[in-house]
């Protein structure tokens, strides 16, 4: 008892997500830090069988690893160790990008018992806590998502547009709406809206590169910054996070509730504004609405 005390402490210290299933894949063991990373509380997850939609990993592509495969089970069938960089699903819905381990549990003969996954945020925090704590004192972050706003936008956009000006280093900007919004806020109401908004705004900026940049511009509206790609590229980063967008979802009440965008992008062109390119992508956007939403547009190159 004593023992189990001390270990139950020692993981719950651990700045790594730990938990453990039985052979059934019912989670047996929920650490602090998975609580952290997840959302779910131990009592919420424990006794309930991990393909639930509890975490439901997908990969980059919005492939689902309990349909593709489940390392776990991989795991607990060869007793070899996984390793993985996933998406899991956040219980406020939004997509948090972890690396994962998988390894498995052996009982006292050595039988294989079960399997334990580890798994750890993959974006550095205390560089991230940093970035926060400035914008904040600036007013540049919007309080509801938590994303820059409007104003940490046009900055960055200036600054973006000086140097592919002087450097001739264009970059790409994706302006997304969520699809059918005002729906949401009519069957679900207000409160469910902004959660809705959040874990899309959430998914965008956890689904960028380092460098990129994604902040709320307004309403149910989002522009995100990518430096150093071409229109290749910037399709690649739109569908990404399309589908990211699309595999995300919160519960209210037990009812699933998701949404989906619709992208539009552009690559900066000599002697464009803010106005000239948000504009651009704006136009864009509006030929996925049209389109049937859910889709994506990219200007062909000048
Ligand atoms: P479309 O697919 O054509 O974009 O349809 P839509 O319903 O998303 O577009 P529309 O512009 O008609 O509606 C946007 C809605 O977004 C209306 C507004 O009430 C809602 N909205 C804007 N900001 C917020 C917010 O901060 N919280 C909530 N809950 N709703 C918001
Ligand atoms: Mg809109
Ligand atoms: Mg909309």
């Amino acid at each position: 008892m004593m023992q189990e005390t001390f270990f139950r402490n020692l993981l719950d210290s651990l700045y790594e997500g730990v938990y453990t299933v039985n052979h059934e894949r019912v989670l047996t063991y929920w650490n602090k830090e998975a609580e952290r990373l997840s959302g779910y509380s131990a009592e919420e997850v424990l006794g309930r069988s991990c393909s639930e939609n509890i975490l439901r990993h997908v990969d980059e592509n919005g492939v689902e690893l309990c349909v593709k495969g489940c390392p776990l089970e991989a795991t607990m069938k060869d007793g070899l160790q996984r390793e993985a960089e996933v998406f899991l699903h956040h219980k406020e819905g939004y997509r948090v990008p972890v690396r994962v381990r998988s390894v498995p549990l052996l009982d006292e003969s050595g039988e294989i018992m079960g399997a334990v996954e580890i798994f750890s945020n993959n974006t550095t925090k205390a560089q991230a806590m940093e970035i926060i704590e400035k914008l904040r004192s600036e007013a540049l972050i919007d309080p509801l998502t938590g994303l820059g706003n409007r104003r940490f936008a046009d900055q960055n956009l200036e600054k973006l547009l000086q140097s592919a000006n002087d450097r001739d280093a264009p970059f790409g900007l994706l302006f997304v709406d969520i699809d059918h919004f005002k729906q949401v806020n009519d069957t679900w109401g207000h409160c469910v809206g902004d959660r809705v908004l959040t874990m899309v705004a959430k998914t965008l900026a956890y689904g960028v590169r380092p460098l990129d940049v994604a902040c709320r511009w307004g309403g149910e509206e989002f522009i995100v910054l990518v430096p150093g790609v071409d229109r290749q590229g910037l399709i690649a980063v739109a569908e990404r996070l399309r589908i990211l967008v699309e595999n995300s979802w919160i519960e209210d009440e037990g009812k699933k509730i998701a949404v989906t965008a619709s992208f539009g992008g552009t690559i900066s062109l000599q002697g464009d504004t803010n106005e000239t390119i948000v504009g651009r992508a704006d136009a864009m956007m509006y030929l996925s609405k049209e389109c049937g939403r859910n889709c994506l547009r990219i200007d062909e190159e000048q």
